[in-house]
């Protein structure tokens, strides 16, 4: 029965990782996948994560089931993070949300909620973008495209383009945007271009999905949040998949939630059991650790204003070597200007790498980069950022 079946590609991203485990260089360098590192070249568990784990195990009393849509605290604890206090969201219960097994957990709900309740929906994602979006909803047979949005010359935003691609999308199809911090480029509208998108969604009449893995990554928790609740301001309808693998760290026990927004309570109940729908028939209900975590955190006082602080150091590690990796390569004599690098937000960067330089920092130095030259500016460390940017400048010649 299996002999016909051939072996699939290797995740471009993941794939990359098993490649840099069986490296035996010691002095290999991994800016590939997206996981937060610190100056050791670890990921570590946050202190507030430790403590209300802590408490977990004291606390907790059954491991039996939760519900399909999961824990009422976290579903609650993500709201406020989503919206804000004291939202009319949350007053007049226009939002319902689902814990779902991270944010591709998310996605893939979203995914199969459009495919089935608007089943002639386009879904329009950034070129580029994170590199599984397409499969996600490719997986549910929804028909993917694209819209404008980098451009390569000048390393920025290519707004013109993206306004003139998304006034193409008709009503009724479904544009994905990046929360913040885009994956993979680190550009981000600035709030005025929220703002035009937001106007151009509303008039337009297509459906908002918004991907928030990085919420705190950029500027801060309530700053990366402004292009979200832009559009909150100009559009009825939305879906939100959030993740909280990179801001609690907690990549391993998937912890994420797929929100639903209308501008009429009963409408967004009825959808949003639907989408319990579609959760019960892929994994039936969400695991429960991680979001027990995300909950006890956001929940209490002395955890939360830890775990602010904790966000708030992963972030100024991240832009301290945004710098560091600008002055270091203009040190090494490198004639490029980089500087784009230190203007972008959360973990990733563009870094104009073309596809031979980046498989010979592979193949000569043991540096492993995505293929599209996006690198993950949280793998650099003080140690690792002389022969870096040595190994840069020698492929750069
Ligand atoms: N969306 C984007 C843009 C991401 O970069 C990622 C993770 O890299 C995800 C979603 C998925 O997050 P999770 O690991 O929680 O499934």
């Amino acid at each position: 029965m299996f002999e016909h079946i051939q072996a699939a590609p290797s995740d471009p991203i993941l794939g990359l990782n098993d490649a840099f485990r069986n490296d035996p260089n010691p002095k290999k360098i991994n800016l590939g996948v997206g996981v937060y590192k610190d100056e050791q070249g670890t990921t570590p568990i946050l202190k507030s994560v430790k403590q209300a784990e802590e408490r977990l195990l004291n606390q907790e009393t059954s491991k039996s089931y939760l519900s399909i849509e999961g824990s009422q605290a976290y579903r609650e604890a993500v709201q406020t993070l989503l919206f804000g206090e004291d939202t009319q969201i949350i007053s007049k219960q226009l939002a319902q949300t689902a814990q779902t097994p991270g944010g591709t957990g998310a996605l893939r709900v979203a995914a199969e909620f459009i495919r089935k309740h608007l089943p002639n929906a386009t879904i329009w994602v950034s070129n580029p973008t994170w590199a599984n979006h397409q499969a996600v909803f490719q997986s549910v047979n929804l028909e993917v495209g694209s819209y404008a949005y980098y451009d390569v010359d000048t390393k920025s935003l290519d707004f013109e383009s993206m306004l003139a691609g998304l006034s193409q999308v008709p009503a009724g199809d479904v544009v994905l945007f990046h929360g913040c911090c885009h994956n993979p480029t680190g550009i981000d509208p600035t709030p005025e271009q929220w703002y035009q998108l937001a106007k151009l969604c509303s008039k337009q009449g297509f459906l908002p999905l918004f991907d928030f893995a990085y919420q705190g990554f950029g500027a801060g928790l309530e700053e990366d949040a402004q292009g979200l609740r832009t559009f909150l301001n100009h559009v009825p309808e939305m879906l939100i998949a959030n993740s909280f693998s990179k801001n609690f760290g907690l990549y391993n026990e998937r912890v994420g939630a797929l929100t639903i927004v209308s501008d009429n309570a009963d409408q967004a109940l009825a959808a949003f059991t639907q989408i319990k729908r579609a959760v019960r028939t892929n994994y039936s209900n969400p695991p429960s650790h991680g979001s027990a975590i995300v909950a006890e955190i956001l929940n209490s006082k002395e955890l939360r204003s830890l775990w602010e602080m904790e966000l708030k150091s992963m972030r100024s590690r991240i832009h301290e070597m945004r710098s560091l990796f600008v002055n270091t390569l203009r040190a090494k004599g490198v004639n490029q200007d980089f500087s784009f690098i230190s203007k972008q937000n959360g973990m990733f960067s563009f870094s104009g790498l073309n596809p031979e330089q980046v498989s010979r920092l592979r193949k000569e130095f043991s540096i492993y980069i995505v293929g599209s030259g996006r690198i993950n500016v949280a793998g650099m460390t003080h140690e690792n950022m002389e022969p870096l940017c040595e190994a840069i400048a020698a492929v750069l010649k």
